[in-house]
């Protein structure tokens, strides 16, 4: 550690400003598209924080929504009680859910989001009478967070190795096959959905009667923008529909126009049985996540469990009032600006933009959909990563925030972006990718 680093002596989960050592990088105030950085500098979000502030930063109506609750409810007991804003959230979201889901459960993460999920899906499958189904399958190089639940669906096995490998019985796709490497890197591949069936050998592997549910990404985010190839999903959906088995999509990314439309189970039309939410819920000026859940799913828990829905693990932060405020807002300003359309109409100059910089020197790859890139790099050799996290600093430095994980560079901005920032971010990182060696 730096020895002039006034934070060096706290435990963070800030890991980038630990490994910067003497400079921790401090974001002080943000407006729309851009941070303002401690030492005075306008920085141009690239990655709307981390992949959540989907209308921009400090919108005013969210502000005073949350501003305006703060001051009226502070909190209201989640048990028993309850009190009008997350109702009224609740049946916002369920407009905006594939058809039939129309069950909201509220979380305060991702990472709940996810371990709620699995929970439903197993006291479902347990509800049906298949309380032999406990597997639950995941996809390799999925990120579900960090949560019990989250790290053995995943697909990082450093995620979980160090805490005794997760929970029992998971099982995980595989997300490339032998004829064709990376299938899922090429944005939105014509070929390729027959990875789905892979799902199909681990039901011959370990037997139908033992799988209560399998968690994908839509589009993977944080472990590299793997968008997934066409009729991937659906035929996922199939194999699922066939065996009994319960299909969540992981959203938390996804949802609230990343890749147009309020989900990416609607705008690539395949209805799962869960989605999770959190980041662009509350356009993440408070924290929260949901789950919304097919009725007839919900409606066989809520039946049998014995005690009724409170036996069933709410949190005591469940709908918080300035969540719930927050969330509101925001739907009324992805509304009213019409950002998940917004999202879908820039896609193709955004992936024209992201295809500016060129497959060659260091790129490797450049994946791009909706208002989400994924740029590959070629690792140096013995440091992996490394220059991945150069562009980082160099792009930060250049007055551009960029999302760097392993060996790519992640692009997901606020939706609000306009055609000349787009130009501008794919201009500076095309002078990184000349000047970094
Ligand atoms: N699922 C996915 C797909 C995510 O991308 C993330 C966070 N990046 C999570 C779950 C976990 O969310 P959180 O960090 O809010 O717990």
């Amino acid at each position: 550690k730096g020895e002039n680093d006034p934070l060096a002596s706290f435990w963070m989960p800030f890991t980038a400003n630990r490994a910067y050592k003497a400079q921790p990088r401090q974001l002080v105030s943000a407006s729309g598209m851009y941070y303002q950085s401690a030492d005075g500098r306008q920085i141009l979000d690239g990655t709307s924080g981390l992949w959540c502030s989907n209308a921009g930063h400090c919108r005013a109506e969210i502000v005073e929504a949350i501003t305006k609750t703060a001051a009226t409810l502070d909190y209201a007991p989640t048990f028993q009680l309850g009190h009008p804003l997350p109702f009224e959230l609740a049946q916002r979201l369920a407009a905006l859910m594939p058809d039939g889901l129309d069950r909201i459960f509220f979380t305060n993460s991702g990472s709940e989001s996810v371990d709620t999920a699995l929970k439903i899906a197993l006291a479902a499958q347990r509800a049906r009478g298949q309380g032999t189904r406990t597997r639950l399958i995941g996809r390799e190089r999925a990120y579900h967070g960090t949560g019990f639940g989250g790290i053995s669906v995943g697909g990082l096995v450093n995620n979980r190795r160090a805490f005794g490998g997760g929970l029992p019985g998971t099982d995980h796709l595989r997300h490339t096959h032998d004829r064709d490497r990376n299938a899922f890197s090429r944005g939105f591949p014509q070929h390729g959905a027959e990875l789905a069936d892979d799902l199909q050998r681990l039901v011959d592997l370990h037997g139908t009667e033992t799988i209560a549910a399998v968690i994908v990404e839509p589009m993977a985010g944080s472990t590299g923008v793997l968008i997934p190839p066409v009729g991937y999903l659906q035929r996922l959906r199939d194999i699922c529909d066939h065996h009994g088995i319960i299909l969540i999509f992981d959203e938390v990314i996804t949802a609230f126009g990343r890749v147009g439309g309020a989900t990416a189970a609607s705008e690539w039309g395949v209805t799962p049985d869960i989605i999770t939410m959190a980041k662009g819920l509350t356009n993440a000026a408070v924290p929260m996540g949901a789950v919304a859940v097919k009725r007839e799913l919900h409606d066989v828990v809520i039946e049998s469990v014995p005690g009724g829905i409170e036996l069933f693990h709410g949190y005591t932060y469940s709908g918080h009032p300035l969540a719930a405020a927050a969330g509101l807002a925001a739907l009324d300003v992805y509304e009213r600006e019409g950002l998940f359309e917004r999202a879908r109409e820039l896609g193709a100059y955004w992936e024209d933009a992201a295809h500016s910089l060129k497959v060659g020197r260091h790129v490797v790859d450049i994946r791009a959909i909706g208002l989400v890139a994924g740029i590959e790099l070629e690792p140096r050799p013995g440091a992996p990563a490394a220059r991945a996290t150069e562009f980082f600093h160099a792009a930060f430095d250049n007055g551009l925030l960029i999302r760097a994980t392993g060996d790519i560079i992640a692009l997901s901005p606020p939706l609000i972006v306009e055609k000349a920032q787009i130009d501008e971010m794919f201009g500076k990182l095309a002078e990184l990718v000349e000047r970094i060696d």
